[in-house]
C-alpha cells in the first residue's frame, strides 16, 4: 500500500512502514500525510503484532523540512502525528541509519524501541537554528535519559555516534547488515521474548536529574555558549517542564515555547542564513545550458600561507594537485607547512596518520611550469604584486592546457589587469580564499566582465567540492568582504585616536556578537599587511590626514601584531592571549595629539554604530552596483568569513531588522558630527528610506539583472 512517499507492507505479523523522500528524507507535508494514513491503516489491521519504521536511501529521517519554518507553525501537527504513532497498541521499532537529526530523532523517540546501523549519527541541533526540539523532543528525551543529559545533548547540538547514544540510553541496540531485515528481526525477537509496547510517554523523568543546581549549571553553560541568544534558554525551560508536568501538558507547553522561538529575530535570522548559504551557487544570470568544465586535477603557484592551505583543500577533496614555487627552499617550507597542518589534524583526532599519508601523496611539487600543463585549474597565490602576478599568468598561459581555469587569489589587485596578461581572459577568474584556506568556509568567486559563464559555473562547483561556500562577486577594490571592512576599520581606528582603548572598542564589538574585535583581527592578520595595502592603494582613499593612522603609527614603531608580540595589544611568546598595553596607548595618544584629533567620550552605542553603519552602507552600495548578486550573499560573506554573528543574520539582514530609516538617521547624525567625507548614505539607502521599503522588498520587486554572456564552454 502506498501513501505518497510512504509505503506500508507486511512481513508476516510485522507491519513495515518504509519512507522514501529523497534526498535526505525530510519530514515534509507529504511524508506526514503518508505516515498518518499508514498509522490509521495499521490501527485497523487485526494481524499486526509489531510495527517497524524505516527509511530508504542514504538516511533515516534527517529532520523537519526547514522550508516550512516560515509558514504557519506545524508543531501541533507533528505533536499529534508522533503521539498517534506512540499510541499504537503494538510495539513500534524505529530502524535508523545515516544522520538522524531534529524531527527525525523525535519521531524515533516516539517509537517504542530504537535500533541503528553502525555509523548512524544523532543530534538535536535546533538551538543552532534559533528554535527548540518542538516535536516532543524536550518531553520524551528527558524520560529516556534524564533532564541533565538531555540539556547537555541539546546545548551541544553536535552529532553523537551509536555507542554514545546507547550509553546515554536512547538507542537500544546497534544492528548490522540490511536495515529492513535487521529491524524486522529485532521486532521478532521482541515478540519472541514477550516484550510489548513500551511508550516513552509512560515513563517518568528521574527527579534527581532535574535539581535546581543542575538547571542552574546548564543555564550558566548556555550563557557562556550562546551569549545574546534566546533559543537555548527556551529549550532549557521546555526540558525542565518535562520534570514537573504530566506528559500531555508538557507537550502543549513545548508547542507554546516552540512557537515563541520561531517568532524571534534570532530564529528568523538563522533560517535566513541557512537558506542563503544553500543558495549562493544559484546564479540566475548564468544561462541554463552552461555546464561546468571537468576538474580532475589542480595546480597552485606559490606555496606560502594561502597556497599551502589551498593545496590542502584539494588533497582533502581527493583531487591531485601540483604546487609550484620559485625555489626549492620555498617549496620545502611550503611542504613543511602542509605537513604541520595535517599533523595538527591527526593530533586532534580529525584524521588518521594513514589519511595524512594518502592526502600528502596527492600533493606534488615542482619548479617547472611545464608540469602544470595537465592541470584543469591553476590557482596563483604568490605575493600581492601586480607585475609579478602578470608575469606568472603569462608563464601559466604559455603551458596550461586549453580550457584550463586560471585563477588568482589576489585580495586587492585588478583581476582584469591580471587576465590581460594572458591570451585567454575568458578563462581567468578570482578565487579569493580566506586564511587558513583549509579551515575557512568562504570563497569569494570574482568574475571580470570577460570571464566565461562556464568558468564561473566551474568555480562555483569546485568550491563545493573543496567544502567552501562560494559567493559570486564582480571585480571591485576589496570585492565584497574587504570592501565593507574598510569603513568599519577606519572608524574603529579613528575612535582610538579620539581616546577609546582597543580593549573598549573590541569589547563592545564582541559583546554584540562579533567573533573577534576588529583591532584584535588586525593584530592577528599582521598590521604590516594592512599598512602595505593602504600604501599601495593610497590614491584610492579620501584625503583624511587621520585615515588609518593608528595602524601606521603602530607599524612605524615595529608593532606588527601577534607576529611581533606587540600590536594593539601585547602578547607573550607562543600565546595568542591579548593583554592591554600602556605603551600602545601612549603611542596612540601621541599620534592623536600630533594629528590634533579632538578627544571624545564614546558610549557603547556610538562605538557599535560607528563600526556597523559604514559596513552596512557599503554593503548596500555593493548591492546597488551589482557587485554582489543579492543581499543574502553579502550576509553569507560576513558571517562565513568575518565572524559577523549568525544570529543577527548578516549585516544587510540586520539593517532590515533594525530598520533602514534608523541606519540612515545614524549616518546623518555622524555626518553632522564628523563631516561628509566618510558619512554619505548610499543612494539606494536614501531611496528605500524615502519609499518606506526594506532591502527585501527591493530585491523581491527588482528586475533580474542581464544574463552573463560569453562562450558556453
Ligand atoms: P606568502 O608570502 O605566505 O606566500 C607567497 C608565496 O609565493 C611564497 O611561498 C613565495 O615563495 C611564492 N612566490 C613568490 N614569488 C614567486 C614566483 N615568482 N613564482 C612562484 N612562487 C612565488 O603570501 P600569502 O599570504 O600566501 O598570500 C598569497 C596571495 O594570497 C596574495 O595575493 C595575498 O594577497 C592573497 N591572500 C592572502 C590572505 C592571507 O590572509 N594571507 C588571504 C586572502 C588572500
Amino acid at each position: 500500500m502506498r501513501f505518497g512517499p510512504v509505503s506500508l507492507s507486511h512481513d508476516h505479523e510485522i507491519a513495515l512502514i518504509s519512507v522514501a523522500n529523497p534526498p535526505v528524507n525530510t519530514i515534509n507535508a507529504a511524508v506526514r500525510a503518508g505516515l498518518r494514513a499508514a498509522i490509521l491503516e495499521i490501527e485497523g489491521m487485526p494481524g499486526a503484532a509489531a510495527v517497524v519504521l524505516i527509511c530508504e536511501g542514504s538516511t533515516f529521517f534527517s529532520g523537519a523540512d526547514i522550508s516550512e519554518f516560515s509558514g504557519p507553525p506545524k508543531e501541533e501537527e507533528y505533536r499529534d502525528l508522533f503521539r498517534q504513532l506512540e499510541q499504537l497498541p503494538v510495539p513500534v521499532v524505529a530502524g535508523m541509519h545515516g544522520t538522524v537529526m531534529g524531527g527525525g530523532l523525535e519521531i524515533a523517540l516516539a517509537s517504542h524501541y530504537r535500533v541503528a546501523l553502525a555509523g548512524t549519527r544523532f543530534a538535536l541541533p535546533e538551538v543552532t537554528l534559533g528554535v527548540i526540539p518542538g516535536a516532543g523532543g524536550t518531553q520524551r528525551m528527558p524520560r529516556l535519559i534524564g533532564v541533565e543529559k538531555t540539556l547537555e545533548f541539546i546545548l551541544a547540538a553536535r552529532p553523537i555516534d551509536v555507542s554514545a547514544a546507547i550509553n546515554l540510553g536512547f538507542v537500544d541496540a546497534e544492528v548490522e547488515g540490511d536495515m529492513r531485515t535487521a529491524a524486522v528481526e529485532f521486532a521478532r525477537a521482541l515478540l519472541r521474548g514477550g516484550q510489548g509496547v513500551r511508550r516513552t510517554a509512560d515513563r517518568s523523568v528521574p527527579a534527581e536529574s532535574a535539581t535546581p543546581a543542575i538547571i542552574e549549571r546548564w543555564t550558566e553553560q548556555a550563557r557562556s555558549l550562546y551569549p545574546n541568544r534566546e533559543a537555548p534558554f527556551m529549550a532549557i525551560r521546555a526540558v525542565q517542564a518535562a520534570a514537573r508536568l504530566p506528559f500531555e501538558e508538557g507537550l502543549r507547553f513545548e508547542t507554546q515555547i516552540a512557537n515563541e522561538a520561531k517568532a524571534t529575530v534570532e530564529s528568523q535570522a538563522l533560517v535566513h542564513l541557512f537558506f542563503a548559504e544553500r543558495n549562493t551557487r544559484h546564479v540566475p544570470a548564468l544561462p541554463a545550458a552552461i555546464e561546468a568544465r571537468r576538474v580532475e586535477s589542480g595546480a597552485v603557484v606559490g606555496s606560502g600561507t594561502m597556497g599551502g592551505g589551498i593545496a590542502v583543500c584539494f588533497a582533502n577533496a581527493g583531487v591531485p594537485v601540483t604546487v609550484l614555487d620559485a625555489s626549492q627552499d620555498a617549496l620545502e617550507r611550503g611542504l613543511q607547512g602542509i605537513g604541520k597542518t595535517y599533523d595538527s589534524m591527526v593530533k586532534r583526532g580529525r584524521i588518521t596518520a594513514e589519511d595524512k599519508r594518502r592526502r600528502m601523496a596527492l600533493i606534488a611539487t615542482t619548479l617547472d611550469y611545464r608540469e602544470l600543463s595537465g592541470a584543469d585549474v591553476v590557482i596563483e597565490a604568490v605575493f600581492e604584486d601586480l607585475p609579478l602576478k602578470r608575469r606568472i599568468f603569462a608563464e601559466v598561459d604559455a603551458v596550461a592546457k586549453p580550457g584550463a581555469v586560471l585563477a588568482t587569489n589576489t585580495s586587492t589587485l585588478d583581476i582584469a589587469a591580471i587576465a590581460a596578461a594572458t591570451v585567454r581572459p575568458q578563462d581567468v577568474i578570482g578565487l579569493h580564499f580566506f586564511a587558513p584556506a583549509n579551515v575557512m568556509p568562504l570563497l569569494e568567486v570574482v568574475r571580470t566582465d570577460q570571464t566565461a559563464p562556464a568558468v564561473i559555473r566551474t568555480a562555483l562547483d569546485l568550491a563545493r567540492r573543496l567544502r567552501t561556500t562560494p559567493v559570486l562577486a564582480r571585480v571591485c577594490y576589496g570585492f565584497i568582504g574587504n570592501r565593507m571592512m574598510e569603513g568599519y576599520a577606519r572608524e574603529a581606528q579613528r575612535m582610538l585616536l579620539e581616546g577609546a582603548t582597543p580593549h573598549r572598542v573590541d569589547g563592545v564589538l564582541e559583546a554584540w556578537g562579533m567573533a573577534m574585535g576588529i583591532l584584535a583581527v588586525f593584530d592577528m592578520a599582521g598590521i604590516d599587511v594592512g599598512v602595505n595595502v593602504h600604501r599601495a592603494h593610497a590614491d584610492r582613499f579620501p584625503p583624511d590626514p587621520t585615515y588609518y593612522q593608528a595602524d601606521i603609527a603602530l607599524h612605524a614603531a615595529g608593532r606588527w601584531g601577534q607576529k611581533s608580540g606587540r600590536g594593539y595589544y601585547r602578547y607573550l611568546a607562543g600565546d595568542r592571549t591579548r593583554h592591554d598595553d600602556p605603551d600602545a596607548l601612549d603611542l596612540l595618544r601621541a599620534t592623536a595629539r600630533r594629528l590634533q584629533v579632538p578627544p571624545r567620550d564614546h558610549s557603547d552605542a556610538e562605538i557599535l554604530e560607528r563600526c556597523l553603519y559604514p559596513l552596512i552602507n557599503e554593503g548596500i552600495r555593493i548591492l546597488e552596483e551589482g557587485v554582489a548578486l543579492r543581499a543574502a550573499d553579502v550576509d553569507v560573506v560576513w558571517c562565513a568569513g568575518y565572524g559577523f554573528p549568525r544570529y543577527r543574520g548578516g549585516p544587510l539582514y540586520h539593517a532590515d531588522t533594525v530598520g533602514l530609516a534608523k541606519v540612515h538617521e545614524g549616518i546623518l547624525k555622524y555626518r553632522e558630527l564628523f563631516g561628509a567625507m566618510h558619512w554619505q548614505p548610499a543612494a539606494l539607502l536614501i531611496q528605500l528610506v524615502r519609499e518606506g521599503r526594506t532591502l527585501r522588498d527591493w530585491e523581491a520587486e527588482r528586475e533580474q539583472g542581464p544574463a552573463i554572456k560569453g562562450a558556453t564552454q
